[in-house]
């Protein structure tokens, strides 16, 4: 298993292996890029099939913190951590305790915050051993997933402006993928909207709950690709943009919280081909980073709110380069991205050279 030779190392700038022989711990943490600040992005706890995915996994999600941090403004570089383990029966306080004690040999260059596998409670054990935790809730904001989901609407009421036209969300048909804690705020925020809703989830009783209190019409797990509405929001898994779906999708837009909803590069220019907007994951569901990073000193929530609410603007920026460059709005996001890394590179570089 080589690091260097792997397929999604991108010039990180760290990775590092831990091992704590009596809690059992074995994470890696990779820091992909720091110009812009520490680098901040959960901490994955998943049972992989062996240390390669493990690797492939923590290499590919920290290099897509770099980029959406930069997109969305925020002076965080992009990092990620995995406990390789079962969430469900691999937890202990000294597992967590080991892990924060992994976050500390960072020195500050990593800072942990929650992710699939992981709770709050986890990282309040971590947090016993460093204090490079983010995203917990004394005195911080808490669970970032509100946050999130308030980003998505604005991200999604960008591209019903853009592409349908500036009639507000009333009577717009969005069917939303997945009803766990972003999914569902997602909805609540649609349904006050006017917008109508039709749900999808694996979870019966989460199904129940949207059309009893939100009025939604539920369909199958399967079915939420063939749906003749105005907007696909996928809120649950990752790879749901691949030829099957793209050829079922009867879409103006798709605009969800799921991370790595591309099965591949390309196919953002399958959706663009096909009329469809795609919105990029990574710009519309930095509403929970964006909250994190206005953690620190004294957390005023209605400042780190109206910083989400640009995500509006942000998705309205690419989508109008998209269209005046011929490109997709995946290259585009990827760009914007990475010109503000490379500016604050230069002028990094230019410092040092003045000093
Ligand atoms: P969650 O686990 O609370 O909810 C996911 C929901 O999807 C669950 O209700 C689950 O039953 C459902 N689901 C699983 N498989 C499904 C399927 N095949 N069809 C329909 N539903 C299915 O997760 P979450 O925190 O709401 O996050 C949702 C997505 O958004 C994830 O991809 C996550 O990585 C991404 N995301 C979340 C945040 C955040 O702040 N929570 C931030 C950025 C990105």
């Amino acid at each position: 298993m080589g690091v260097f030779s792997a397929k999604e190392f991108d010039n990180h700038e760290d990775v590092s292996f831990f091992h704590d022989e009596k809690s059992g711990l074995k994470a890696i943490i990779a820091v992909h890029d720091t110009t812009l600040g520490p680098a901040l992005g959960g901490t994955r706890m998943w049972d992989y099939a062996n240390e390669a995915e493990a690797l492939a996994d923590v290499l590919r999600l920290s290099r897509g913190m770099t980029y959406k941090s930069s997109l969305a403004g925020i002076n965080l570089g992009g990092g990620k951590s995995v406990i390789i383990g079962n969430s469900r029966t691999d937890k202990t306080p000294e597992l967590f305790e080991a892990f924060g004690r992994a976050v500390d040999h960072m020195g500050g260059s990593y800072i942990a915050a929650e992710d699939v596998g992981t709770t709050v409670a986890d990282l309040e054990i971590a947090r016993r051993t460093t204090r490079h935790i983010a995203g917990i809730s004394e005195g911080n904001c808490g669970d970032p997933s509100p946050a999130t989901a308030y980003g998505v609407f604005y991200g999604l009421r960008a591209a019903v402006d853009f592409k349908i036209g500036k009639g507000g969300l009333n009577g717009i048909k969005v069917a939303v993928q997945g009803l766990g804690n972003v999914g569902y705020g997602l909805c609540e925020l649609l349904r006050d909207a006017g917008a109508e809703l039709v749900v999808a989830d694996v979870h019966d009783a989460a199904v129940e709950k949207a059309v009893q209190n939100l009025g939604a019409t539920a369909i199958g797990v399967d079915e939420i690709y063939d749906q003749a509405v105005d907007v696909f929001a996928p809120c649950a898994l990752g790879a749901i943009l691949n030829d099957d779906t793209i050829s079922r999708l009867r879409v103006k837009i798709v605009a969800g919280s799921a991370n790595n909803q591309l099965a591949e590069d390309r196919h953002a220019r399958a959706l663009m081909d096909k009329g469809i907007l795609y919105v990029p994951d990574y710009a519309i569901n930095a509403g929970g980073i964006i909250v994190i990073s206005h953690e620190g000193g004294r957390f005023d929530r209605e400042r780190a709110m109206s910083h989400v609410r640009g995500i509006y603007d942000t998705c309205q920026k690419i989508f109008i380069r998209a269209a005046r460059e011929r490109v997709t709005t995946a290259e585009v996001a990827d760009k914007i991205a990475m010109e503000r890394i490379e500016k604050v590179r230069e002028e990094k570089a230019k410092l040092a050279l003045a000093s």
